[in-house]
């Protein structure tokens, strides 16, 4: 087993510079998963640890070994991809014993390895079946025998679950948790999903435009978020910004209504407040014409405007509500829950 460092790592495609000094360390059997919107970088973050991109400047290591010059096969590492990537000809057995067989092990260890993967995946009645016999979520498993077998130091996974349905992505995004935690490979998945990066990381990197915005746990992110981007990107639906100013942390919005945030912060702010962190309180200090609700079961979304303004906001309350549109709200938020940046740089000011 191995961890990962990466060290002021760049790449750049001609003159364009795609990835910004990412240093990070990923421990020993640590599960990080890379989030953020298209195009940000992540497969290509993900490719240069496999080897399958150069590096620009900076350093990879796994353990305690520089890999930006070794191949991908030299890196101990197995791939899962999007696509599966199986060979259609070969049987699901023959697919999994492929890259066991280039590397010449013994007849008697491949089967041994496809059979103990097989059973971890419970894939046992396929083995003899082509990849097109089977469905996508059997052959997403396949794919993820073909790198267990490997027992490689590291997993890293390239959007997997992107061509499952709905469920079948939850179902298999539990599955991929458990068998990580079972086998203690450190591992890096991509995805552009948040509640996918959510449920799956032990520590999350949040990418935007080539740099690194956050790298933190779920929770750390949800509740300290770092910039306005981790902010709205983390949670759905995403948290409200209301611009305002704050004098020695008493903020006032732009209906001139105050509220004290604790904070030490004077001068221009933007104001973050969760939906579900808002819940009806007369005292409260948030008030909201009500334009538009939505039924999810669960909660109920509440979307308007924050009253004598423009400002668009979505208060979400647990169960199914009897507001009104129409109706004027006041809700309140813990004063804990309540973010303040600075809207020039939108990075997180104050506690
Ligand atoms: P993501 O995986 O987050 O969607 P990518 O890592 O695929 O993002 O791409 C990051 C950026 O690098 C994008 O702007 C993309 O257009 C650019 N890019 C990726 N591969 C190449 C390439 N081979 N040549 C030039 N630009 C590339």
């Amino acid at each position: 087993m191995a961890g990962i460092k990466l060290d002021t790592l760049t790449k750049s495609y001609a003159d364009t510079q795609v990835l910004h000094h990412i240093t990070a360390e990923i421990e020993d059997g640590e599960f990080v998963v890379i989030v953020g919107p298209s195009g940000c970088g992540k497969s290509t973050l993900l490719r240069m640890v496999a080897g399958l991109e150069t590096v620009s400047s900076g350093d990879v290591y796994i353990g305690d070994k520089r890999v930006n010059d070794l191949e991908p096969a030299d890196r101990d590492i197995a791939m899962v991809f999007q696509n599966y990537a199986l060979y259609p000809h070969m049987s699901v057995r023959q697919n999994m014993a492929y890259g066991l067989k280039i590397r010449k092990l013994a007849k008697d260890e491949i089967n041994r390895r496809v059979q103990d993967a097989a059973d971890i995946l419970e894939i046992g009645q396929y083995l003899d079946r082509k990849p097109r016999q089977l469905s996508g979520g059997q052959r997403q498993r396949v794919a993820m025998g073909r790198a267990i077998v490997r027992d490689p130091q590291v997993f890293l996974f390239d959007e997997p679950l992107s061509n499952l349905d709905a469920k079948l992505r939850v179902q298999m995004r539990l599955e991929i948790r458990k068998l990580q935690k079972r086998l203690g490979v450190t591992s890096i998945f991509v995805t552009h999903d948040q509640v996918e990066a959510m449920t799956l990381g032990d520590r999350l990197m949040v990418l935007n435009g080539g740099y690194v915005e956050q790298f933190g746990t779920p929770i750390e992110l949800y509740e300290r978020p770092a910039s306005v981007f981790v902010a709205g990107f983390i949670g759905s639906p995403a948290m409200n910004f209301i611009p305002s100013t704050a004098t020695n942390g008493t903020v006032s919005m732009p209906n001139g209504i105050s509220l004290d945030t604790g904070q030490d912060v004077s001068g221009p702010v933007l104001l973050g407040v969760r939906p579900e962190h808002l819940t009806p309180d007369a005292t409260g200090h948030f008030k909201m014409t009500i334009e538009m609700l939505e039924h999810l079961g669960g909660v109920t979304l509440l979307h308007g405007t924050l009253a004598g303004t423009d400002l668009q906001i979505v208060a979400s309350l647990n169960g199914i509500t009897q507001h009104i549109v129409g109706e004027e709200l006041t809700l309140s938020a813990p004063t804990y829950n309540l973010h303040l940046f600075d809207p020039e740089t939108e990075k997180r000011i104050g506690a």
